[in-house]
């Protein structure tokens, strides 16, 4: 199953080989988050990082906040298209994929996409841009294409005028596995006459690999609309949502094709790393005072430096591990420990600590950063939005009209870009 399970909580605990000869077996080799420990806590703990008076808001739908954190991983297999939400396989795009891959969703989509024609049963390639230009300009193959396949073209298919037609008409319609348009409106794009029978499928090869940089900055905008309406649920359920891909976008492993250490051997890391650590050390050892939320100037350009960060880890996070686990007695890297009445297999407590060590406390950094990441990212949706007041009783508004009031221009100012 690719990227975590509906109920991996309860799977980590029950589904565990114990008498397995598979040294590389973790007991939370299923669950591929930060897991509902550490999204809760990184939810709750950016209530605190919000200034005032929004404070006052988030402090009051703390327990929501956080029970819904895990709510897209709960979704993960009821949704269509959720599941690639969670994560992008950057490796898979080429070395400096982070720099190459196009900001927009639909150019991403559109230059890995290939194009068919089905009629009456028959089905037509008609453009591989995978096979032909993918991430160049290809304006002219298109246009060739497109018009052997469909008689002459009235006129040349512009990759700008594409990339809007993909952008308002098909990502309306868009499925990951059954892409179909109709015949009406591929012929009103190319300009020309089609047979009513057919329709054009588009393979869309760019999903599959993960979407976060792009879903973020749209799942964004939803907050900062229902700010605007001061729809409180809307606004409770979309900031405990963003909370937790912002959680994803901040581990390594979510942002490479190994992402469970499957092509290294590593079978388990995953949950290794971002629950097993979280679960041991987090309460005991992280230092969760992180500083104040401040304003981010572009969600886009935020979530790309996140995933950026994040994918720059992958290589300490699996070498390290690998070293470890080849250096030290097998018997001194998994323990049992009793769980809920059940026996589970897990990476020992010292074993996790020298990995978190080793790591350079890794883990602890990208908690961190996450902490302040998701604060900022619901006080600059809240200020895109005119910073309405909110939710308030006639006392505490009056309360807060005057925090309000009491910002002074220059503090306004200081709204500064998020790093
Ligand atoms: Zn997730």
């Amino acid at each position: 199953m690719h990227r975590g399970t509906l109920f991996c909580f309860l799977i980590t605990l029950l589904c565990i080989p114990l008498n397995s000869e598979d040294t590389k077996v973790y007991v939370h080799n299923t669950c591929d988050d930060w897991g509902f420990f550490a999204h809760r806590k990184l939810n709750e703990l950016a209530v605190y990082t919000i200034p005032a008076p929004l404070n006052t808001f988030y402090k009051s739908h703390l327990e929501e906040v956080r029970e819904r954190a895990v709510d897209p991983d709960k979704r993960r297999y009821a949704i269509k298209g959720e599941a690639v939400r969670h994560y992008i396989d950057l490796d898979h795009w080429g070395e400096n994929a982070v720099n190459d891959l196009p900001r927009q969703q639909e150019r991403a989509i559109w230059r890995t996409a290939i194009f068919y024609w089905i009629q009456k049963g028959d089905t037509t390639l008609v453009f591989d841009t995978t096979q032909n230009c993918i991430f160049t300009e290809c304006e002219r193959d298109f246009t060739q294409a497109f018009s052997t396949q469909f008689l002459t073209l009235q006129k040349g298919i512009s990759e700008k005028s594409a990339y809007a037609w993909l952008r308002d008409v098909a990502m309306r319609e868009h499925d990951e596995f059954e892409w179909h348009i109709s015949a009406d409106k591929t012929a009103e794009w190319l300009g020309t006459k089609l047979g009513n029978e057919g329709y054009l499928h588009i393979d869309d090869r760019f999903s599959k690999h993960g979407i976060i940089p792009y879903f973020f900055p749209q799942h964004y905008r939803r907050l900062v609309r229902a700010f605007e309406e001061k729809n409180i649920s809307k606004i409770v359920r979309l900031s405990a949502d963003l909370g937790h891909y912002i959680g994803d976008a901040h581990v390594p492993l979510h942002t490479t094709k190994n992402y469970n250490g499957q092509l290294t051997g590593q079978d388990g890391i995953h949950a290794f790393w971002e629950s097993r650590i979280p679960e041991l050390f987090a309460d005991e050892e992280f230092d969760y005072v992180v500083g104040r939320a401040s304003y981010i100037q572009s969600p886009e350009e935020f979530i790309w430096s996140v995933v950026k960060k994040s994918h720059q880890g992958v290589d300490s996070v699996l070498s390290i591990e690998k070293r470890l686990s080849q250096t030290l007695p097998q018997d001194q890297l998994y323990c049992y420990e009793s769980r809920l009445g059940a026996v589970v297999k897990l990476p020992c407590k010292e074993y996790a600590r020298l990995y978190h060590q080793s790591l350079d406390r890794q883990v602890e950094e990208r908690f961190r950063e996450c902490i302040l990441a998701i604060g900022s990212v619901w006080y600059s949706a809240w200020t895109d939005a005119g910073q309405p007041i909110l939710n308030e009783s006639p006392h505490d508004k009056k309360q807060d009209e005057d925090e309000m009031k009491a910002l002074t221009d220059k503090q306004k100012n200081q709204i500064r870009v998020h790093e």
